[in-house]
């Protein structure tokens, strides 16, 4: 049988995780690295992706998606929200699947991006990592089991260039939690916490935002209860754990015309 492959473009290239992304497209069984796309008046335009992310391979960077529309099937975008969503637009014209790993949309925007997954399949993950979407599961049980009893509370840490916070893997956390316990997270979650700020209120989650250094990703979810706690801890150490599942997503996409997915359709946790 012959095996398909997917061939994959990277938007954002020159970035923290594009970098690594092109290292994971490369290495990845059959998966043709085929177009790495970089800001237009990048210094990064025009250079070999071997250089760029010391791999074997001389395809160069563009600086847009025009004229490379052809040679790819999936689009990998770990970018910000506004050029995502420009680069969802064209995906959507052109009939290309995309996988978006950038964090930090408003409600508008995911609005956007729920509409354009009626005409194009498209895979939205704030975390693409194996054990961020284990430890989703994880938290599910913890909450279904603990109930109202336990104070939540979700600390996040990273590295001191990430302009979201709260990020959107502890966004998701708190999600999957207040969906288990049928509340809204809109209106619970309290974003830090300042001043004369009263007892706390218990149907709420809390989260507070950490920011330093060069860490990866470090996300850490308590359940206080009187007389025990439980602390739910994922610390990522490597980009190359997202830019992986972000690879296997975007083969994994390959089957799909339309729709909206998640990494636990690909990862098939329940
Ligand atoms: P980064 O700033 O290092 O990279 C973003 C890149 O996009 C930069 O190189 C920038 O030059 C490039 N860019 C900007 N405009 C462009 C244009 N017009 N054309 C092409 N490229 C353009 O950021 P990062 O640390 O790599 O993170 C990127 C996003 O991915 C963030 O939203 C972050 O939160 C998210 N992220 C997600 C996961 C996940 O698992 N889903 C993991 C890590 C980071």
């Amino acid at each position: 049988m012959r095996i398909q492959m997917t061939r994959v473009a990277i938007n954002g290239a020159a970035g923290r995780m594009g970098v690594v992304l092109l290292k994971a497209a490369h290495e990845a069984e059959n998966v043709e690295l085929a177009a790495a796309v970089v800001r237009p008046n990048s210094d990064k335009f025009g250079v070999s992706v071997k250089k760029l992310a010391d791999i074997d391979n001389n395809l160069k960077t563009v600086g847009n998606l025009e004229g490379i529309l052809d040679q790819f099937d999936v689009l990998i975008d770990f970018t910000n929200p506004k050029l995502t969503l420009s680069t969802l637009q064209a995906c959507q014209d052109n009939g290309k699947k995309i996988v978006i790993g950038t964090t930090g949309f408003n409600d508008d925007e995911l609005a956007l991006i729920r509409s354009a997954s009626e005409s194009i399949s498209i895979l939205l993950a704030p975390n693409t990592s194996l054990g961020v979407n284990l430890v989703l599961g994880l938290l599910e049980k913890a909450a279904a089991v603990l109930g109202d009893d336990a104070d939540i509370e979700i600390i996040e840490m990273h590295h001191r260039n990430k302009i979201d916070a709260p990020s959107g893997t502890a966004l998701k956390m708190g999600e999957v939690i207040a969906d288990t316990l049928g509340r809204e997270l809109a209106t619970c979650a309290v974003y830090g916490r300042e001043g004369e700020t009263g007892s706390r209120d218990k149907k709420t989650i809390g989260f507070a935002t950490l920011r330093g250094g060069d860490v990866v990703g470090e996300h850490t979810v308590i359940f206080a209860c009187e007389g025990e706690r439980i602390e739910i801890t994922h610390k990522a150490s490597h980009r190359m754990t997202f830019a992986r599942g972000a690879v296997r997503a975007a083969q994994w996409l390959m089957k799909k015309d339309k729709g909206l997915f998640t990494m636990q359709d690909v990862l098939e946790i329940d």
